[in-house]
């Protein structure tokens, strides 16, 4: 039997990659997608992808033992993060670069092995049970002005001219107006007394009030909370954030976009749009895109550097 290796990737239209990276550079969002460019991973972002790919299997294999299927057709977290540390590391060789991710497995799976050891004794312990409802689920919704809306009815065809890789095709999406496609992918759902939880999981070695009160401000949140509340209605519980650090204990955190985030998420998601449309009408050149130019976001919490730090200092 194959074994199933679960490595979901981007949600593809997300906040990350999309809205967000937009909003905050749409110049590196020209690098990604219009020169190819992937820039060189960061060791936050590669311990944080392999822990996560660890968490995904952790809780596949969970929810096949809630459900009476077979576990075993998952490889185990830590198979999961050796394997995806062993495909990135050839991807980098491909590319003429240095393997980087070999050098973080270890320090990945300690930090697997202590959330799967609190879980087994919070369920031990506290009967800590959630019923394991879905891993790595994509979420696909459509946002205008107002916020969520129903899919238009040509909602297939808008989709494959996004899925092109000709500009010319997305400038056409773009041309056609909002309501405009947006993606999310939620790291888990778990069902706990009748009501669905939204759990991302995060890394790294410390969670504090700031952090926290930063990621209520994430349109990564208010897109996930859009999603759930119309997918979960009453029985949405929330969205929790599940802290697991290197050197810590794993903590699990509520995080509520406030109000006037989430009813502004849907106009955020059109001015990106917007942004990126008239770009593109305008033919701008790829190079010369709209660049922050700020010690904010060319130097990064996940850094140490934005991966086009050196693109954008010597141009072409
Ligand atoms: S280095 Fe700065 S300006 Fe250049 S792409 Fe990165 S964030 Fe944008």
């Amino acid at each position: 039997m194959n074994k199933i290796l679960i490595n979901a990737g981007s949600s593809g239209r997300g906040w990350s990659f999309r809205a967000g990276l937009v909003g905050l550079c749409a110049q590196e969002w020209a690098y990604r997608q219009l020169l190819g460019g992937e820039g060189k991973p960061s060791p936050p972002l590669i311990k944080g992808s392999l822990v996560h790919i660890g968490c995904a299997h952790h809780n596949a294999r969970l929810q096949a033992m809630q459900n009476g299927w077979d576990a075993e057709r998952y490889y185990s977290p830590v198979e999961a993060l050796e394997l995806l540390a062993d495909e990135e590391d050839l991807k980098l060789r491909d590319r003429g670069m240095r393997p980087a991710w070999a050098e973080h497995v270890p320090i990945a799976t300690k930090a697997l092995m202590r959330k799967m050891e609190e879980d087994d004794k919070r369920r031990l312990t506290q009967g800590w049970s959630p019923e394991i409802v879905a891993v790595e689920h994509r979420m696909v919704g459509w946002f205008d002005e107002t916020g969520m809306v129903d899919a238009p009815a040509n909602a297939a065809e808008r989709l494959a001219l996004l899925e092109s890789s000709d500009p010319a095709d997305w400038l056409a999406y773009w041309r056609q107006g909002a309501p405009y496609v947006h993606t999310a992918r939620a790291d888990w759902i778990e069902r706990r007394n009748g009501f669905y939880y939204v759990v991302d999981a995060k890394t790294g070695y410390k969670a504090d009030a700031v952090k926290t009160s930063g990621y209520q401000m994430s349109g990564q949140f208010a897109g996930l909370d859009a999603f759930a509340r119309a997918a979960y209605g009453d029985l949405y519980g929330g969205i929790e954030i599940e802290f697991i650090l290197f050197t810590g204990k794993v903590t699990r955190v509520p995080i509520l976009a406030p109000p006037w985030i989430r009813a502004n998420f849907g106009q955020t998601v059109v001015d990106s749009e917007n942004r990126l449309g008239r770009l593109l009408e305008e033919g701008r050149d790829p190079w010369r895109f709209p660049k922050s130019m700020s010690e904010q976001t060319c130097i990064r919490r996940y850094g140490p550097r934005c991966p086009f730090f050196e693109k954008c200092a010597h141009g072409p």
